[in-house]
């Protein structure tokens, strides 16, 4: 029978309700139950895949091809669970499919309200494809209390508290205690208002998990307790701690996972948790042996997450290999400008190079000049998605000679050794294949297989022969080149199932020059590091003095 755990957030977002749904996943796996995350989030756009990464952070891919909240990649990452296309759901979603059930007549001419048909709608969403088989089953409702937006997701909640009965729900609030330093004191109060918010919908907090700058003594715990009708032991301390991947362990130290079970009515000690593998983890990061500088050449430097995942695999990489690494954000617009010496001076130094994916012509050049240096200067450098299609754009003029060659997407270009699928592949079916039908044939997203040639360095470095790797874009290396940049030594190591679709390049005389199609970011997880990142982090460090 599963059980759900509702997730809430008061006082003020960002509290990282994402990461504690996330480790009281990993808590409750830790014991051998089985767990499933969902995240409901209160905006109108049906999905994150077209919102601004200013705004939004990384879009997150799942397998089955859903572009989700960067929150679904801490669930996999904490779970190691593949999420699915039903585990993000946004408002927008909803009201889409309350509207398309109105206009296909469903309702059969009902006036049609938030309360019943979209909360019905939300608790359908809530509970599907969940099967029995399901421990816990845990819901992030997005937003903060007391916001409009998420009125119809608490609503659902309350409803499904009285659906499901007391024993297979429990309501957990995530507040902020903030520490003023001027009075030397935690305060209480914009918990209790948030709590007072909730109650106002209907909804008492089962578990409070406050979050704070410092340890919350038993005077502010028991303050917290009685005022907001919580028992002292639900109350859960969530001080900051110094990766995000010690917070299972904090938690855990709490009680979170314990309170949780006993809420259940369950003896905690039947399902003891074996959380080792978060304490040797968190432990490989605090004591590297080694340090490194990797320049990320990308567009929204000052954002990091908009590189969630990228960074997250770095740190998993580095882990692994007892060394931190130190990640140098470089604007690639900053480096168009630049001559020789220029790039020199802005890239010397650096361990290695990673370029990331993204869209639109601005900062394209840039990505293009840190490519050429990393080749030339023997720097190992991971390219993906646009990375890796600058990688082709750049061999194709230096290599082939090829000046003007280009990607479509910015343009008209005599040579577009990167285009749209649909510019050289006519046939229908091939393309429905390469993208299932999706956006009139020209986007993949989600999973594809890969197989890659034997004896090259991607093959090496997975040690397989064929891959399957999630994809978010639109163009596509055109393999027409491939014959040609082969010669020069720029080999393409990983091919479609049936060879006409690139998915990795390489040099193979070069320390480490890797350009993926697919986003291996999306599949790195703590204890096994994606063999990309993994390969990289080695090579770096250990090349030629590319000073
Ligand atoms: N803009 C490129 C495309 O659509 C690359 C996308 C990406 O890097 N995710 O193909």
């Amino acid at each position: 029978m599963t059980h759900y755990i509702f997730i809430t957030g008061g006082v003020v977002s960002s509290l990282g309700k994402g990461i504690c749904g996330s480790s009281l996943a990993a808590l409750l796996q830790a014991r051998g139950l089985r767990v499933h995350m969902r995240k409901f989030d209160p905006y109108l756009n049906v999905d994150p895949g077209t919102m601004s990464p200013y705004q939004h952070g990384e879009v997150f891919v799942t397998h089955d091809g859903a572009e989700t909240d960067l929150d679904l990649g801490h669930y996999e990452r904490f779970t190691d669970q593949q999420s699915t296309r039903y585990d993000s759901v946004s408002s927008g979603q909803i009201y889409r499919s309350v509207i398309e059930a109105e206009r296909r007549g469903d309702y059969l001419g009902a006036t049609i309200q938030v309360i019943p048909h979209v909360t019905t709608m939300i608790k359908q969403a809530m509970m599907r494809d969940i099967d029995d088989g399901i421990d816990y089953c845990i819901i992030e409702i997005g937003g903060t209390v007391g916001d409009i937006e998420s009125l119809p997701f608490l609503e659902a909640i309350r409803q499904l508290r009285a659906d499901l009965g007391r024993e297979r729900t429990l309501f957990a609030h995530v507040t902020l205690v903030p520490y003023i330093p001027a009075a030397g004191e935690l305060k209480t109060k914009p918990s209790q208002h948030s709590v007072k918010e909730l109650l106002g919908l209907g909804i008492q907090p089962d578990i409070l998990v406050c979050r704070s700058s410092v340890e919350i003594p038993a005077s502010a715990r028991e303050k917290l307790a009685l005022f907001c009708n919580i028992r002292p032991e639900n109350v859960i301390a969530a001080h900051d701690v110094s990766t995000i991947y010690a917070v299972p362990q904090a938690l855990h130290e709490e009680g979170f996972d314990r309170q949780v079970l006993q809420y259940f009515g369950y003896d905690p000690a039947t399902n003891p948790a074996n959380i080792e593998p978060w304490i040797n983890f968190v432990s490989r990061i605090q004591a590297p042996n080694r340090e490194v500088t990797l320049g990320i050449i990308g567009k929204y430097t000052g954002l990091v997450d908009v590189y969630k995942s990228i960074c997250e695999s770095l740190i998993h990489a580095g882990a692994q290999n007892n060394t931190k690494v130190h990640i140098r954000w470089v604007d690639s617009e900053s480096l168009e400008p630049l001559d020789e010496a220029g790039i020199g001076h802005t890239l010397g130094g650096l361990d290695g190079i990673l370029v990331p994916g993204g869209f639109g012509h601005r900062g394209v050049e840039g990505k293009v000049r840190a490519i050429t240096y990393a080749r030339i200067h023997a720097v190992p450098v991971l390219g993906i998605c646009l990375g890796m299609q600058m990688m082709v754009v750049e061999a194709a003029r230096n290599l082939l000679g090829l000046s003007d060659a280009g990607s479509s997407e910015f343009g008209e270009t005599p040579h577009p050794v990167v285009g749209l699928m649909t510019e050289w592949i006519k046939d229908t079916e091939t393309i429905n294949r390469h993208t299932r039908g999706d956006l009139g044939g020209t986007m993949r997203l989600g999973a594809y297989p890969c197989i890659l040639a034997p004896g090259t360095h991607a093959q090496k470095l997975y040690g397989c022969s064929a891959i399957v790797e999630r994809h978010r874009h639109r163009y596509e290396v055109c393999a027409t080149y491939v014959p040609d940049l082969a010669k020069k030594g720029f080999v393409f190591s990983g091919m479609s199932p049936e060879g006409d679709l690139p998915e990795i390049v390489e040099i193979t005389s070069h320390p480490y020059f890797i350009g993926v199609q697919f986003h291996p970011e999306f599949c790195s997880r703590p204890t096994r590091p994606h063999p990309l990142f993994d390969g990289l982090v080695r090579a770096m460090g250990m090349g030629k003095n590319h000073s």
